[in-house]
């Protein structure tokens, strides 16, 4: 079973999404398995803090590293085996090649940062540091939703046909799915590609193969 755990100050931001669709039939199904952990119950002031003042001034708070780096310490005791990600716009960009890592690794603890990040030193205590892209979420939790449904979705027996997952975009590196049809045949005056309604299966897969190389291109070319 694919074990994850998430630190969050937000564990209820989970509620709902891990309760649909592919994660949910992940977790029913015994094949995935989700802790959420309070980071706000390793503070150990009455007021339960876990934010404080940058030093040297500026704008918004940090998180403090003691209730932070106890949080993380209480992962990996429930998982000595677990590979601990901090979600961090500093980090390395999240791709499919490294959702297909994460697979391999059957734990993952996510840790998810909120108000203007964490204290640096905090970094010390993680495996490794991942983006999910150029710009600025409010919080780790939406991070952290994507890696798991990213992940989930490869896990051997979640997907209806196991075929889905390796015909998907970036499976192979920079290769994009091809283009998809279903009925009707005509829509708004579009017709469906005549070779799709062929038969014929080798003409078929050498268009798709044509298809996803013209797309991957073209998105190599804008990038
Ligand atoms: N001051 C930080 C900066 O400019 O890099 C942004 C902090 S952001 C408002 C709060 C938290 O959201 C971060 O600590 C991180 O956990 C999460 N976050 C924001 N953008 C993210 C991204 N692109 N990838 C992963 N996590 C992100």
């Amino acid at each position: 079973m694919f074990y994850a755990q998430i630190l969050t100050l937000f564990p209820e931001f989970f509620d709902s999404p891990l309760s649909c669709s592919i994660p949910k039939r992940a977790i029913e199904a015994d094949i995935a398995k989700v802790d959420c952990i309070q980071i706000r119950d390793f503070s150990t002031d009455k007021h339960r803090t876990v934010d404080d003042k940058p030093y040297g001034g500026g704008p918004g708070m940090l998180m403090k590293p003691e209730p932070v780096v106890a949080a993380i310490r209480e992962a990996r005791r429930r998982d000595t085996k677990t590979h601990v990600v901090m979600l961090t716009p500093s980090g390395h960009r999240f791709t499919q090649q490294k959702a297909l890592e994460y697979v391999e690794k059957d734990s993952l603890t996510l840790l998810c940062g909120r108000y203007e990040g964490f204290d640096e030193r905090i970094c010390d205590e993680v495996d490794e540091q991942l983006s999910l892209g150029d710009y600025v979420l409010s919080g780790g939790e939406p991070a952290a939703l994507s890696v798991l449904d990213a992940v989930f979705r490869l896990l051997p027996g979640v997907l209806g046909s196991p075929e889905s997952a390796v015909l998907d975009s970036f499976t192979e590196e920079g290769i994009l799915d091809w283009p998809h049809y279903t009925r009707p045949e005509i829509f708004e005056g579009k017709s469906v590609p005549d070779v799709l309604l062929s038969g014929d299966h080798a003409k078929i897969e050498a268009w798709r193969k044509t298809q996803a190389e013209i797309r991957s291109n073209v998105r190599k070319k804008k990038a």
